[in-house]
């Protein structure tokens, strides 16, 4: 079972976007998928098509509240619609359990140990989680929680430029809790509009700056309307128009990901 944190600092790149297609095209070829919403936001729960997120009582928050009170847990986990694509929903209740998180025992860790309770009972290939636009400590649960990191980014300067802190933060995570073997599988560029210049100059500086350090991914995905469409049908792209550029890219971006897993 393989944990896998997607990341920004910065909100509307696309994280929640590549956690959902992402997953779908790991179901696609036959692995078994969790998704996790880590964002109060609940974007992913809804765009999963989870109805009634909102007044849910059994999220990833909920857990975590759990095992902040010294029990064990029992993620309620609900089906997508889609055949072995579940979900671990969240809502605006985090926002008591981030404040709950900040004076718990090893504080960092309580995702890890909500993600074991799951390890022990279900038989995921990959688990995704969706996180929140923060470096805080709901970040460092997540990376400490993971295998690897992809890093969503947006061919524009505000979605590159917070870049060194996370790293900085990475880095101290791997250091602080002996996590040698978290690694970042690379740096996914997301909404591009290929056909402007200033786009393309981004995209080559993503590269330029990274490619010593980080894997950039060469799939890039586009930029298209059917992405909001095929969120409001709450549908994975590949469903919703499996011929469209960014399901396309999705697929390609996906073969990328597994021909660099050894
Ligand atoms: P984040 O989770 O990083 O905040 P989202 O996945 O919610 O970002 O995406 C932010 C917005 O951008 C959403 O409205 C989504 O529909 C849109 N979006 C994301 N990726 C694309 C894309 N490739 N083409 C067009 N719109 C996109
Ligand atoms: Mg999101």
């Amino acid at each position: 079972m393989k944990v896998i944190s997607v990341v920004n600092h910065k909100g509307g790149v696309g994280k929640t976007t590549v956690t959902f297609n992402f997953g779908a095209e790991l179901v696609h070829r036959e692995y078994k998928v969790l998704l996790i919403d880590f964002d109060m936001q609940g974007n992913l729960t809804k765009g999963a098509g989870i109805k009634n997120g909102d007044k849910l009582k059994d999220t990833i928050a909920h857990s975590m509240d759990l095992i902040i009170d010294g029990n064990t847990c029992e993620p309620g986990i609900l089906n997508t619609g889609i055949e072995n694509l579940d979900i671990v929903p969240c809502n605006v209740s985090m926002a008591d359990t981030k404040l709950k998180l900040q004076l718990a025992m090893a504080r960092e860790l309580v995702l890890d140990k909500v993600i074991k309770n799951i390890k022990r009972k279900y038989d995921y290939d990959y688990i995704l989680i969706d996180n929140a636009p923060t470096i805080e400590l709901d970040f460092q649960n997540s990376l400490v929680a993971s295998d690897e990191v992809l890093i969503v980014t947006n061919p524009d300067i505000f979605s590159t430029e917070g870049m060194a802190s996370l790293l900085r933060e990475y880095t101290k995570i791997r250091m602080y809790f002996n996590k040698e073997n978290l690694k970042i599988a690379g740096i996914l560029i997301n909404n591009a509009d290929g056909r402007t210049n200033f786009t393309r100059d981004m995209i080559k500086a993503v590269k330029t700056i990274w490619k010593d350090n980080i894997n950039v991914f060469d799939t890039i995905i586009p930029q298209s309307v059917r992405v909001k469409e095929s969120q409001a049908s709450h549908q994975p792209i590949r469903r919703y128009d499996k011929n469209n550029k960014v399901a396309l890219g999705f697929s390609s971006f996906t073969d990328e990901y597994l021909s660099l897993q050894n």
